[in-house]
């Protein structure tokens, strides 16, 4: 029988790789349904292609633009639209997995459908992770579900971990399993090597000018500030169960080592591979088999050299204010993450300066008071008003 996927996202970069890996082995998956924010051609063109029973768009403008476009296919695919038809096709009981692709916290209600559903889920969507952490791997024990990492590096842990740390992921004792660390690693992004003085004249096309990864726009900015390292180390601490000591970030320019496991007696497991996400969206798909995803073998005599760094706190500034929010608690995690992608937003328009983003995430950080956050709403709510205050700084820097 075939595996019926629903994809969050599917016009994104990690939907259209999504798609790239499916169309290679079509005996083995179907499009149950895609969803996608308002790219109304390209949904046109997954459902020419794919053809799939669902397609979501986020508004009912675009839904209806797409029934027109599509009203001639020869299959029918039904559109809808909407946060709550988000949830129903990542929830549908025809479905085996859903692929969570949403950038930003607005992938996080759709995901938790999935998860809800007990479905396998295939997480690429960091920031509901970051969002809602110990709400969502509880929702993951308590329903069933069935996580599987596909951020690269977080792909690359899974593949070097036990079967006992694996599977359920996020309960198991790193210390008791003879892990040591795990080393998240990360090229540094396009900034690494400027001048810091100069950081602050970047434009938002060299910010997604990524040396090594073709991403969509707002995680190339977050990999130029490191954030995106930042909001992985935060994902890390929750899919594997870390402690403070037992999660390090190393810089590494080439992006050939994917992440590290370091065990207890001396062994470090690496996953390698060509910076490319088909390698672990394949993963997640096929597993537990391996199947074709279309990534060409690493050639090892065409690698010059691997190499290694601490990553400079001055020129990073992001990447440990995400630390420190990490053990600080929920609140400053949702916190962070909704000012950063404000923030983001606003550099992306050309509304702010690149070095700004950090400075919006520290104040609204230091503006938010600690406190419990035990529901999905709360989060929401927190997100929110985290969202306006970064709003707010933003208006006065210009
Ligand atoms: P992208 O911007 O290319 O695509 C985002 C997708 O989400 C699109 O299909 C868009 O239509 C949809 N979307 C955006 N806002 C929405 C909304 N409000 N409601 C409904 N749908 C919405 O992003 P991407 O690079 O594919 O990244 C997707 C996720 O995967 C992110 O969380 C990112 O951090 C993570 N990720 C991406 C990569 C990568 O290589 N691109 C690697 C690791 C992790
Ligand atoms: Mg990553």
């Amino acid at each position: 029988m075939k595996q019926r996927i629903t994809l969050l996202g599917a016009t994104g970069s990690i939907g259209q790789n999504t798609l790239a890996v499916m169309a290679n082995t079509p005996e083995r998956f179907e499009l149950f349904a895609a969803t996608a924010n308002g790219n109304v051609d390209a949904m046109v063109a997954i459902c020419e292609q794919h053809q799939p029973q669902f397609a979501v768009m986020a508004d009912e403008a675009a839904a209806s633009q797409l029934r027109e476009r599509i009203s001639s296919l020869p299959r029918k695919t039904e559109v809808l639209s909407g946060s709550q038809a988000l949830a129903d096709v990542a929830s549908a009981a025809e479905v085996d997995s859903v692929m969570a692709a949403i950038v930003g916290a607005a992938g996080l209600l759709p995901t938790m459908a999935a998860v809800q559903a007990g479905k396998r889920v295939l997480l690429a969507n960091k920031e509901a992770l970051v969002m809602s952490g110990q709400l969502f791997m509880d929702a993951v024990a308590h329903y069933g579900a069935e996580l599987l990492p596909i951020d690269s590096e977080h792909n690359a842990i899974y593949q070097c971990l036990p079967s006992e740390v694996q599977q359920p992921l996020g309960h198991a004792d790193l210390a008791s399993a003879g892990i040591h660390q795990i080393l998240l690693t990360g090229s540094g992004g396009p900034f690494r090597q400027l001048p810091i003085a100069e950081l602050a004249l970047q434009t938002p096309a060299a910010a997604c000018n990524h040396p090594n990864w073709s991403m969509g726009q707002k995680i190339s900015v977050d990999s130029a500030t490191m954030l995106n390292k930042g909001l992985e180390y935060i994902e890390a601490r929750w899919l594997f169960n870390c402690r403070p000591d037992q999660l390090q970030v190393v810089v590494h320019p080439q992006s050939v080592i994917h992440s590290m496991v370091s065990y207890i007696d001396g062994s470090v497991l690496a996953q390698l591979g060509q910076p490319d996400m088909r390698t672990p969206i394949a993963y997640g798909l096929g597993y537990p088999e391996r199947i074709h995803s279309g990534v060409q073998p690493l050639d090892f005599m065409q690698i010059a050299e691997l190499t290694f760094l601490p990553a400079e706190p001055q020129r990073y500034p992001c990447l440990q204010l995400a630390i420190d929010a990490c053990w600080e608690g929920q609140w400053a995690t949702t916190t962070l993450n909704a000012a950063n992608e404000i923030a983001v937003a606003a550099f992306l328009a050309e509304r702010i300066p690149f070095t700004a983003i950090a400075q919006v995430c520290d104040r609204v950080l230091q503006q938010i008071t600690a406190g419990q956050l035990s529901s999905i709403e709360a989060l929401i709510d927190l997100d929110q008003q985290a969202r306006q205050l970064a709003q707010q700084h933003v208006e006065r820097m210009q």
